[in-house]
């Protein structure tokens, strides 16, 4: 479903991804791992090109998106993004926030938004709060209406980026729990995420990312519980 090669990004004299080459295949998730300023936010925003790379190619759903002559626009609306700030619209109704995107750039009439809105705010749980403001709602609350944004688009892929780290720790269950359904529903999901146990427990893979070069990747309870490479321990160490 996303398929990343050669990957490269400078910020100034900054290489921030040296060659990143990443698949994730049709209901496959993938964790994404590794310190602080290692380029995993840079990665995330190369696939759907909020940021534009310099080298290499992002395919999605068989569309090259790094292709010229390639509509981005249509191509990045198979694509869920899910920050660690929610972004909510703070003065629109869960439901609004739900709807607007929908109607917008998808042209579903007012009736078809709010039955996808609706069916979405019942998976995340949150059903009850269809006409709450973002303010009234907790952290963990408006992550999960965010996720429910983002699959009321309905997309072919979502992207995760460290979608817990800003709730209070009492929070951060609800939304992985969500995040874990998600998955076995056989959504296709690339996450970048702190939370080992949710990647030892949900991802299929998991890629160690330092310094712009993904340094090991394979099934989690490889690469997290038995690791190669020492930058990975060392890495495991501080976080587990
Ligand atoms: P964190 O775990 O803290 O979120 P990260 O792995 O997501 O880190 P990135 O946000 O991708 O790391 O940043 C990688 C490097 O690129 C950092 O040194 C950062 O300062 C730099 N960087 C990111 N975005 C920009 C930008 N728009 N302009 C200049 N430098 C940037
Ligand atoms: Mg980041």
């Amino acid at each position: 479903a996303v398929r990343v090669t050669g990957l490269a990004k400078c910020f100034g004299d900054l290489k921030v991804l040296c060659g990143i080459d990443l698949s994730v295949a049709t209901g496959e998730v993938v964790c994404v791992i590794g310190p602080s300023g290692s380029g995993k936010s840079t990665l995330l925003r190369c696939v759907n090109l909020l940021e534009e790379p310099d080298e290499g190619s992002v395919v999605v759903g068989g569309v090259d998106l790094t292709h010229e002559d390639s509509d981005i626009d249509a191509a990045r609306r198979k694509i869920g993004m899910v920050f660690q700030s929610f972004n909510l619209f703070a003065h629109l109704t869960v439901l609004n926030n739900l709807t607007v995107a929908q109607r917008k750039v998808l042209g579903r009439d007012r009736a078809e938004a709010n039955r996808v809105a609706l069916a979405n705010l019942e998976k995340v749980g949150l059903l009850e709060k269809a006409n709450a403001m973002p303010a009234q709602l907790s952290g963990g609350q408006q992550q999960r209406v965010a996720i429910a944004r983002a699959l009321s688009m309905g997309p072919e892929v979502m992207l995760f980026d460290e979608p817990t780290s800003a709730l209070d720790p009492e929070l951060v269950g609800d939304v992985l729990e969500v995040m874990r359904d998600l998955a076995d529903e056989g959504m296709t999901m690339l996450v970048v995420t702190h939370e080992m146990h949710f990647a030892r427990e949900v991802a299929d893979r998991v890629l160690f990312m330092d310094g712009g070069v993904v340094v090991e990747e394979g099934p989690a309870e490889q690469v997290i519980g038995a690791p190669e490479h020492e930058r990975t321990r060392t890495f495991l160490a501080r976080v587990l």
